[in-house]
């Protein structure tokens, strides 16, 4: 998934903390529609549609303005990563 020039540094740097400490739940893929609910201050609800891997669009329930905030980046993060380790099984299987 491209994503990395929707995101600021500092931004994908605290999406990090968040996939590492188990912050992204209820996740579903329904073809280029993404929803998933991430834990902060409080349980924020993060919508991202993408067209042939590419981020379009990003929402987030959280205060901060845009939706293209650390949530969103974090559940690409996430998804980045279920798949790497999706990959690498498939590797070692084979
Ligand atoms: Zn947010």
């Amino acid at each position: 998934m491209e994503y990395n020039h929707l995101f600021s540094q500092t931004m994908l740097t605290r999406a990090y903390a968040y996939v590492d400490d188990n912050h992204i739940t209820n996740l579903s893929i329904k073809e280029n529609h993404i929803v998933a609910q991430v834990k902060g201050q409080s349980l924020y609800d993060v919508e991202i549609n993408h067209v042939e891997k590419k981020v379009t669009t990003c929402q987030c329930s959280c205060p901060y303005e845009n939706g293209y905030c650390k949530h969103a980046a974090a559940v690409l993060l996430y998804l980045d990563e279920q798949q790497l380790k999706y990959m690498q099984k498939q590797m070692k299987s084979t």
